[in-house]
């Protein structure tokens, strides 16, 4: 729906519109009401060209589109009956829980594996654990690829599938040999599209999952949105969107928390949420509230910092990681929110 800045579009005016509409395959309805008038565009309004033309015209205040920019993650494109499995958990509609290290020591195995087996105890779904990890200062540990071996090692004793975050096109080469179940796209890559398109082509046709993180750059859920359309539209619709809090504004968490855009993301796509409340929060006695909280929003499941000793963690683990016990009584009440949320589900939202 296009309005004009004044009432009412002059003759010359309402032609140039016409013909960048004819340009792009579209028609302009007018809409003419007693005070004032706003143009209608007939057919298919995704072009972010046309809507760019029409907005850049001097007597143009604004479109709003009624069809949504992103044609494959909306909940009218064909792919939303889509379900995201989660070792047996079937996404959206029963709730997942993805849980391990922060990052995995490559000189403690032990340690590892350990996490891994109270995490499978404690009921979780998946395992995670960082190989590598994106650090804001370069002299913090980077990771280590010794770490992925440590990994599938885990997985091979645990028999939960796992996840780890992946950079750049060699550490996603190296996933995609090694048969890793899910690749994270972490907060600070969820901007970089080449990236996105390259998980999207490396594991076009596969079970692999994708847990995207939303950067804390993004502005409206949108912007989300259409990062994970990268991804499924080179051939991946097995893509989960994870909110892990934006910019840091309330002085004592970390990252500001987003878990409420859940709503809004199952308002707009049929994509499974699985919210972080770890990077959220960012200290251990506060990811439980976090976590309750996402699932009370209507979260399909949560991915949570586990480790069976926080004190010898590397990375986030130390400050922000719970231990295997905690985890278990979460997985008990998050199940039991998520099961009372669903009551409340918005026809649009139901799933
Ligand atoms: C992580 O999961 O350990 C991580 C680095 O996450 P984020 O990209 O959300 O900061
Ligand atoms: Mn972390």
């Amino acid at each position: 729906m296009i309005i004009p800045l004044h009432p009412r579009l002059a003759a010359a005016e309402l032609k140039e519109l016409e013909e960048i509409a004819g340009e792009f395959g579209v028609r302009i309805q007018p809409i003419h009401g007693n005070e004032r008038s706003i143009y209608a565009i007939l057919g298919d309004e995704t072009s972010q060209d046309l809507i760019n033309r029409i907005e850049g015209l001097p007597y143009i205040e604004r479109v709003d589109r009624i069809q949504s920019p992103y044609k494959l993650m909306s909940r009218e494109s064909k792919l939303s009956h889509h379900r995201v499995m989660v070792g047996k958990k079937s996404l959206p509609g029963d709730f997942c829980v993805i849980a391990g290290h922060c990052t995995i020591d490559p000189n403690n195995k032990q340690l590892f594996l350990e996490t891994a087996m109270a995490v499978k105890e404690a009921g979780a779904d998946m395992l995670r654990g960082g190989v590598w990890k994106p650090r804001t200062s370069p002299h913090s540990f980077q990771g280590d690829a010794r770490s992925l071996d440590i990994l599938l090692e885990a997985r091979a004793q645990t028999g939960l599938p796992v996840n780890t975050e992946v950079m750049d096109f060699d550490q996603l080469k190296l996933c995609v040999e090694a048969k890793v179940d899910s690749l994270q796209i972490g907060a600070r890559s969820a901007l970089n599209y080449r990236l996105l398109q390259q998980v999207g082509e490396m594991t076009k046709d596969t079970q692999t999952k994708v847990l995207l993180k939303r950067s804390m750059h993004m502005g409206p859920v949108s912007e989300f949105i259409l990062a994970a359309e990268y991804i499924v539209a080179q051939g991946n619709p097995n893509v989960m969107l994870c909110p892990r809090g934006t910019v840091p504004t309330i002085e004592g968490f970390r990252n500001s928390p987003d878990e409420s855009i859940t709503l809004l993301l199952k308002e707009r796509t049929w994509a499974p949420v699985v919210v972080d409340p770890s990077h959220s929060v960012g200290k251990a006695v506060y990811v439980p509230f976090a976590c309750l909280a996402a699932a009370a929003y209507g979260a399909d499941g949560i991915v949570v910092e586990t480790h069976c000793q926080p004190k010898r963690g590397m990375g986030d683990d130390p400050k922000q990681a719970i231990t295997p016990d905690v985890l278990a009584q979460l997985i008990r009440d998050t199940r039991q929110i998520h099961a009372s949320a669903a009551r409340y589900a918005p026809k649009a939202a139901a799933t």
